[in-house]
């Protein structure tokens, strides 16, 4: 649990509450039911502007109520309300020289005993922040290996949800992977195709190319990897959309994770195969996490549209 500074406020269903006060009843199993609906987004802090800058706030505000409505629940606010509202809390919240991670999330409102909320019931929303420390930059890499547990069939629980039962899947398969001394999962389809790790999607680069595995694969449509693609695509380098075998990862030229929390992570083995020099970042994995830092802290001047800024303390 992180440590939460005094005054600490958190954003509930309209309100700018005090954190002690944002607590629910331990029956309350819609809280934490199957259904319940979550996001997660960074504000970076721009040294230069001295704003924290929210990413895409309005994207991860619109995937938010689009899982919610495809579990049937009602949520009574819009993407726009939303992103207003985690502009008001990182105001609030903000400090001058911190990064801050928001997880703004939705539940069945009301005392419900049972996981199976009945379809229309309203979902409250709350959006919690807290510090992080960003990996762009410092030299960060990781090694994965592919999930004995395969990728939750994406026609029995969607892909596109981002609902908190989707990711006992993504548990398991990091325990898996950690057992086996790797730091995060490949997980594989019924097909036996790459997918995405546990919170994050994968990316190799073949001959100059950045290839990722197409929506159909069974993948959340990560708005990092969407950025990610554009950037390259503005900066000259091809990217590509297609499916992709596991061994292929094994003898790609490079290959990264994208997401929120992951960023830009540098992979420098797959189930034991070397990446690369098998210890570092390769020259595209590079060039493409330093478009992505620039973006990211307000210094591409070509993507203002993608930040909500916002002054520390101005609320
Ligand atoms: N896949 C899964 C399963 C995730 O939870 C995430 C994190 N939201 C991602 C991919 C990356 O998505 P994004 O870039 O939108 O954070």
């Amino acid at each position: 649990m992180p440590a939460e500074r005094p005054g600490r406020v958190i954003w509930r269903d309209g309100e700018f509450i005090p954190w002690d006060d944002a607590v629910v009843h331990v029956n309350a199993v819609g809280h934490a039911s199957v259904s319940a609906a979550f996001e997660g987004v960074h504000a970076y802090w721009s040294p230069t502007r001295r704003q924290l800058l929210g990413f895409r706030l309005r994207d991860h505000m619109r995937r938010l109520v689009d899982s919610l409505r495809l579990g049937s629940l009602r949520p009574s606010f819009d993407a726009d309300e939303l992103t207003a509202a985690a502009a008001g809390l990182l105001a609030r919240v903000g400090a001058p020289g911190r990064d801050v991670y928001l997880r703004p999330w939705g539940f069945a409102a009301g005392l419900h005993r049972e996981q199976m909320v009945p379809a229309g019931t309203r979902a409250e929303v709350v959006i919690d922040s807290w510090d992080f420390t960003s990996k762009l930059g410092q030299g960060q890499t990781c090694a994965l290996a592919v999930s004995s547990w395969p990728r939750l069939n994406s026609s029995a629980s969607p892909a596109g949800l981002k609902v908190f039962s989707n990711y006992h899947n993504g548990r398991l398969g990091t325990i898996d992977a950690r057992s086996r001394g790797a730091d995060w999962p490949v997980f594989v389809n019924a097909n036996g195709e790459v997918t995405e790790s546990s919170g994050a999607c994968i990316v190799m680069v073949v001959d100059g190319t950045l290839c990722t595995p197409d929506p159909g694969s069974g993948i959340l449509d990560s708005i990092t990897r969407r950025s990610v693609f554009e950037l390259a695509a503005e900066a000259g380098i091809p990217t590509r959309t297609r499916r992709i075998e596991r061994t292929e990862l094994y003898l790609a030229d490079e290959v990264f994770l994208l997401g929120t929390a992951a960023e830009v992570l540098p992979v420098v083995s797959v189930d034991g195969f070397a990446i690369g020099d098998g210890a570092q970042a390769g020259p595209v994995t590079r060039k493409v996490e330093s478009l992505y830092h620039q973006a990211v802290r307000g210094a591409l001047s070509t993507h203002e549209a993608w930040l909500t800024a916002v002054e520390p303390g101005s609320a």
